[in-house]
């Protein structure tokens, strides 16, 4: 049998790197998205080839239009259409006070996490989509417990891109239900990664999360777990769903 081909953005590093090791071993065709970091990308996808797995990596900025259609274009000519997409790529900023960021950095937020996410949805339904030929698929779209917490004083504008995401997997899920399509989120907690860095405190983990009612931080691996689940049939009567992996944050 043809191995279901599965697309994770921001693939090479964090939890789409775990992810992608475990949809490895699962027995998809795994293609890694990267924006910069070709080297993470090109040794993840040597370590699961070598491991037996299939991966692949491909180079596209996702908050780029044209670059998520070229992306979508060469894994259909290369492989054939998706059957899956994890929608992992995120961005967020040095930590600030809300009313000391720009419009500017917003704007460059939610072109990641939100327009992304959003492009990425729209070119997997044209693979996916029963009425387009399509087979049905799944999708998972990462989104973050900031979303409910609102992350003050740190990433507010990053919280609101993560809101936004969770309420348009909301409505596209119901929309594409009827099209053999199913649409979930996964909401993490603080998980052990470069991000915590990106926003201007590597040992953020560390400081929170002993506070946790888990008393500790997460590993992407406990993160992908979830993914894996609703991208799979064990989950088949799940959509519009959102699973928490916060450790009780
Ligand atoms: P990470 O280790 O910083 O990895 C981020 C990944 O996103 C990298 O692979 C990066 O590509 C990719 N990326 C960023 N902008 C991109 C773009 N424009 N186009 C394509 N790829 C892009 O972060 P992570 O913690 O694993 O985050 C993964 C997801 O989990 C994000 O959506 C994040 O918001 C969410 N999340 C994380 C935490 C946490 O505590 N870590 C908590 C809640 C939610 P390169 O490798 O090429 O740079």
């Amino acid at each position: 049998m043809k191995a279901p081909i599965l697309l994770i953005t921001g693939g090479g590093r964090g939890i789409g790197a775990a992810t992608a090791k475990l949809a490895a071993q699962q027995g998809y065709r795994v293609i890694i998205n990267y924006q910069k970091d070709a080297t993470s990308a090109e040794n993840l996808v040597a370590d699961i080839v070598s491991s037996g797995g299939l991966a692949h990596c491909l180079q596209a900025d996702i908050s780029d239009t044209d670059q998520v259609s070229h992306m979508f274009a060469t894994i259909r000519r290369q492989w054939g259409p998706i059957m899956a997409l994890v929608n992992n790529a995120g961005v967020l900023d040095q930590q600030a006070r809300f009313v000391d960021t720009t419009p500017e950095r917003w704007q460059r937020i939610f072109q990641t996490n939100v327009f992304g996410t959003m492009h990425c949805c729209q070119e997997a339904f044209q693979d996916m989509a029963k009425s387009r030929g399509g087979n049905g698929g799944a999708i998972v779209n990462v989104s973050s417990l900031a979303s409910v917490y609102g992350s003050p004083n740190e990433y507010v504008d990053y919280a609101a891109s993560k809101g936004a995401v969770d309420s348009f997997s909301k409505g596209f899920a119901l929309e594409v239900a009827s099209e053999g399509i199913r649409v979930n989120v996964v909401r993490p907690g603080l998980i052990y990664t470069d991000m915590h860095a990106d926003g201007g405190e590597a040992g953020r983990v560390d400081r929170i999360g002993p506070n946790l009612p888990l008393q500790r931080g997460g590993r992407p691996e406990e993160v992908a777990e979830a993914i894996i689940w609703l991208l799979s049939d064990k989950s088949s009567y799940s959509t519009g769903g959102f699973i928490d992996v916060g450790g009780g944050r």
